[in-house]
């Protein structure tokens, strides 16, 4: 059976919750641009702090970089975006719709969404002609066509042009890698999806450098390792599959490449959240040919010098935090209660809020006790105090938010000092010391299990 499609039903939670906005909304909104709102940010910055730590911080041979947004015209010439960096675009002269011609059995026709562009009978579609997905500007104040620059559509060059300033000024050995995360931008012909396509996005690229004739065996190893991190964000090893791209679909550059492939459920299906791709030495190559600039490695102990080969993972945050959502989102019927509840299950190292912290009255010092344990607890996470409503009704909101623990003062606590801990997943309650409340999270945070298997970790330690 097909995963259902949640997209619509993700958008309000998102809006409702604070995830995602429409970018300028009170004005109407800008097409498929969004704004990451308190949770989205906390969501997407654990996502990529996650993703800095594997691939910079836990190993030494990859280095960080954040190279600029703006880079000079001919790094793109060079590069071959702005000869081909474009998409196939028809235009349906009836409705004034836009198509990518690759991609016309994706899109819905305007007039008669049910049926594809070019199947209804009044369709009138243009020849596909070639455009340029780059953004243009202008840098200076003066408007002509020398001062014409590029918004960047990756991070990608940007490492490459540093290739060795970075080699050099951290006096690292081939293989290692050049690591980044940064936005780029892309006039994408047919954007949409909510978050999965969009024309300005965050990428996590690292590109690792690697002696020619060992580019396959450092390939393979990439590949493993970027399929397994998915799965560590807590990604359905069923819903996660490689598709290689064979034949006309490899990129000029590329001597092979595979994506990491997410279903999205719905009509959307299988879809790339990663590519990981052996360049060759294609982009150090073309960086020395029109920059006349010698960017060969010089390998002192072996007496070579050479252009390396660069293997690159290139991964979306936007696209994978939509993965997540998607991955997390569930209706459940709970046992004893009339109202179901939509929850959030993200693995708890990722959750934007780690606890609710709820006093179970607004009386009896509850409230001053449960101030006191979430200013506590908010040194090490972020927590959320609520004491507004029914607790039923407070767990819920807790629930759409993804929190993986709720923290409950009652009237045992304030006379023993225990607090009872909530289990996002399966709503098991453990009643612990409020002293070591913190403790417990942090196990679990830690243990990177699912939260049902990991409460039984705490269980046995407290
Ligand atoms: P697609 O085929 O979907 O256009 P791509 O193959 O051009 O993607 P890459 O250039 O390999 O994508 O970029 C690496 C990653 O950046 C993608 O796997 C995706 O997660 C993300 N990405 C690319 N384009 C967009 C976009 N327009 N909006 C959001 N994320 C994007």
């Amino acid at each position: 059976m097909p995963f259902p499609d949640v997209l619509e039903k993700l958008v309000s939670l998102c809006k409702r919750r604070g995830f995602v906005f429409q970018s300028s909304e009170i004005y109407g909104g800008l097409g498929s641009v969004w704004d990451y709102g308190p949770l989205g940010i906390e969501l997407k910055r654990n996502l990529q702090e996650r993703w800095w730590n594997t691939m910079v911080r836990q190993r030494d041979d990859i280095e960080g970089l954040d190279s600029a947004i703006l880079m000079h015209p001919r790094v793109w010439e060079a590069s071959g975006h702005v000869g081909g960096f474009v998409d196939p675009l028809v235009d349906c002269k009836v409705c004034k719709g836009r198509f990518r011609a690759d991609k016309l059995q994706d899109a819905q026709c305007l007039k008669k969404p049910s049926k594809k562009p070019g199947e209804h009978s009044e369709c009138q579609l243009t020849e596909p002609r070639q455009f340029n997905l780059m953004f243009k500007t202008h840098i200076g104040a003066v408007e002509d066509s020398s001062a014409v620059i590029y918004m960047r559509p990756e991070t990608a060059q940007g490492s490459y042009v540093n290739f060795l300033n970075v080699q050099q000024s951290t006096r690292q050995k081939v293989p290692f890698g050049i690591a980044q995360i940064g936005k780029a931008f892309r006039n994408e012909i047919t954007p949409g999806n909510f978050i999965f396509r969009t024309r300005e996005f965050e990428q996590m690229e690292m590109q690792f450098f690697v002696e020619p004739g060992t580019d396959m065996e450092h390939f393979e190893k990439w590949k493993a390792a970027r399929m397994e991190w998915h799965r560590g964000l807590g990604l359905d090893a069923d819903r996660l599959q490689f598709h290689e791209h064979a034949g006309n679909e490899l990129a000029h550059y590329a001597r092979a490449a595979y994506d990491v492939e997410f279903d999205f459920g719905g009509s959307l299906g299988f879809q790339e959240i990663e590519g990981i791709h052996n360049r060759g030495d294609f982009d150090l190559g073309k960086h020395q040919e029109f920059s006349k600039k010698s960017l060969l490695y010089i390998d002192q102990a072996a007496n070579k010098r050479y252009l390396p080969y660069v293997i690159e993972t290139a991964c979306g945050p936007n696209r994978t935090l939509l993965a997540l959502l998607v991955n997390a989102y569930r209706e459940e019927a709970v046992e004893g209660e009339e109202e179901g509840r939509v929850v959030l299950r993200l693995h708890p190292a990722l959750a934007p809020i780690k606890a609710g912290v709820f006093p179970l009255t607004k009386k009896d010092g509850q409230p001053e006790m449960a101030t006191r344990i979430a200013d506590d607890l908010r040194k090490k996470f972020p927590v959320f105090y609520d004491d507004a409503g029914a607790i039923g009704r407070r767990y819920r909101r807790q629930d759409e938010a993804g929190t993986p623990f709720g923290i409950t003062i009652d009237g045992q606590s304030t006379s023993d000092g225990t607090v009872t801990i909530r289990f996002r997943d399966d709503l098991k309650q453990i009643r612990v010391d409020a002293a070591v409340a913190g403790d417990v999270m942090a196990k679990h945070i830690a243990s990177d299990l699912a939260v049902t298997e990991s409460r039984s970790v705490a269980e046995e330690q407290h």
